[in-house]
């Protein structure tokens, strides 16, 4: 039963992976709880993110796989030309998309949960606005609220969106046509996976970063390795220091390069359509935050690590942020780890997360994948806590199944401390790697130590012994004074 004088126990705005996992959790727990969701129930992730993109690619993979006659004929099998139907494939992804958002709203009705359809927003403190689709405006009490309002594509300014020739990943995953040639703005996961989707479907792609490198958010030894089959391999053009300063939408598409130090205006591109990938900006605008006195750090809400939202650092009660509005490790089951723990504190649980074992991989073929610590940040902390950092390399090349499967393009680098053994991080590239990130994460969530894990025995022939050959090879170079 809801405490006295207040609508609800717990409202949620926003019905992304964030705020269904809370709201479920919650209402399978007891509370009586309501969800807020202005557009589609599933948010980012189903709709527009994971969910068709994964289609996309496990579609257009199959494409690429049987289209790779090199690689075939190293098995004896000449297939005929590869067809495709571009529509179907559309339609694989948004028929999933249908499903999963259909189960998941019938999965929130069956736990009890409340759905108001509208703009949710701020009133103050344990106060919930919502402007209906109708123009009817109501407000709710709430014992406690929980911001879940995620994020929106950024397109950085000069670039204008027309939806059809330039548009962000929003349109793309709709697959609506296949452009002979493509310029795709940022090479982050996101750029990534569209870029492997698009050439395999036959496209020409130029990949245009700001930043000094390609794929700089990646371990520089993994992306120099990756970029050599996911870039120089394919029919991708991929150029870094240069700045799209200027886009304009159109049959051709015009595209503005400049220096990106210079800001000197470098070239002019001509292509059929414009993909920008440019990263994402937290959805924070018509929540009302100040009406409870909160200031957001770049449109981000400052959160604790139990979830409570800051002001000034210190956490107010009731009021609780979680998924990619908060701005750590924008992905979706960190959204939706934080939505669990968010509602564990309600229920009196105190729970803190441990954001250095989420793991966050990449869906090309083949995929990139890491968790913890970057190399770079490991050797900040060793420099600060005073240890030998331990580096250690394996590859896919040594692996039986890996060669079995002619995929032994692969490598996976193991940080650790030489002291204790403890794993820091790891980075992966190669067959499966965002499947075979999952055992490091779960050791780094344990805080397990190289020691423990080389005796761990990994099934033969299998990927997992390129992590089993690291945890040994690691273990060889730890102390043990
Ligand atoms: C192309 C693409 C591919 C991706 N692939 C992956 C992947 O493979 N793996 C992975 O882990 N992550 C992936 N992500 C990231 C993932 O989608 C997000 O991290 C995740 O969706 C964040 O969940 P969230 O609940 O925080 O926010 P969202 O999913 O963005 O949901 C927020 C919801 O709140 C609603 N909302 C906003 N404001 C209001 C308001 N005022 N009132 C009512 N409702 C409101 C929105 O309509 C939305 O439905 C991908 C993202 C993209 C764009």
């Amino acid at each position: 039963m809801t405490e006295a004088n207040f609508d609800f126990d717990l409202i949620v705005i926003g019905a992304g992976y964030g705020g269904f996992d809370a709201a479920k959790h919650a209402a399978e727990n007891g509370l009586n709880v309501a969800i807020v969701e202005s557009r589609d129930m599933g948010g980012t992730c189903v709709n527009r993110g994971c969910v068709p993109s994964k289609a996309l690619l496990a579609a257009s993979g199959k494409v690429r796989e049987l289209a790779d006659a090199e690689h075939l004929s190293g098995f004896g099998i000449h297939a005929a030309p590869v067809r495709f139907e571009r529509k179907k494939i559309a339609d694989h992804a948004n028929n999933l998309v249908a499903t999963i958002r259909t189960n998941l709203t019938k999965s929130l009705e069956r736990a009890g949960v409340t759905i108001l359809r509208g703009e949710g927003r701020l009133e103050g403190i344990q106060k919930v606005g919502l402007r209906e689709p109708s123009g009817v405006d109501r407000i709710f009490t709430s014992k406690d609220v929980i911001l879940a309002t995620g994020s929106d594509p950024f397109v950085p300014p000069g670039i204008e969106i027309d939806g059809r020739t330039v548009f962000t990943s929003d349109e793309a995953v709709n697959l609506e046509w296949l452009p002979r040639w493509i310029a795709i703005i940022g090479s982050g996961y996101i750029g990534l996976e569209f870029a492997d989707v698009y050439t395999a479907l036959g496209c020409e792609v130029t990949m245009i970063e700001a930043l000094e490198r390609v794929m700089p958010t990646f371990d520089p030894d993994l992306s120099k390795l990756a970029s050599r089959r996911l870039l120089d391999g394919r029919d991708i053009d991929a150029r870094a220091g240069l700045l799209a300063s200027k886009v304009t939408p159109g049959c051709p598409v015009v595209v503005e390069l400049c220096d990106f130090n210079t800001r000197k205006l470098i070239e002019e591109l001509e292509v059929d359509a414009v993909l920008v990938a440019t990263g994402r900006v937290p959805a924070t605008k018509g929540l009302n935050l100040d009406s409870v006195g909160v200031e957001t750090n770049r449109g981000f809400i400052p959160i604790d690590e139990s979830m409570r939202v800051l002001i000034d650092g210190n956490p107010l009660s009731h009021l609780w942020a979680v998924g990619d509005v908060t701005g750590k490790l924008m992905l979706a089951h960190t959204a939706a780890a934080q939505g669990t723990i968010a509602v564990d504190n309600i229920l009196g649980d105190f729970r803190e997360i441990d954001y250095r074992s989420i793991p966050a991989a990449t869906f090309t073929h083949p995929e990139i994948s890491s968790v913890g610590l970057s190399e770079e940040e490991a050797k900040v902390l060793a420099s600060k806590e005073k240890f030998d950092l331990g580096v250690v390399r394996s590859y896919f090349k040594a692996n039986s199944k890996a060669l079995a499967e002619k995929e032994s393009d692969g490598i996976m680098k193991l940080l650790f401390r030489k002291d204790s053994g403890e794993v820091l991080g790891a980075h992966i590239y190669g067959l499966h790697a965002a499947d075979l990130i999952q055992e490091v994460a779960n050791a780094l969530a344990r805080r397990q130590t190289v020691l423990d894990l080389s005796c761990e025995v990994h099934t033969h022939p299998t990927l997992s012994e390129v992590v089993e050959v690291a945890y040994k090879q690691a273990a060889r170079q730890v102390s043990t004074l």
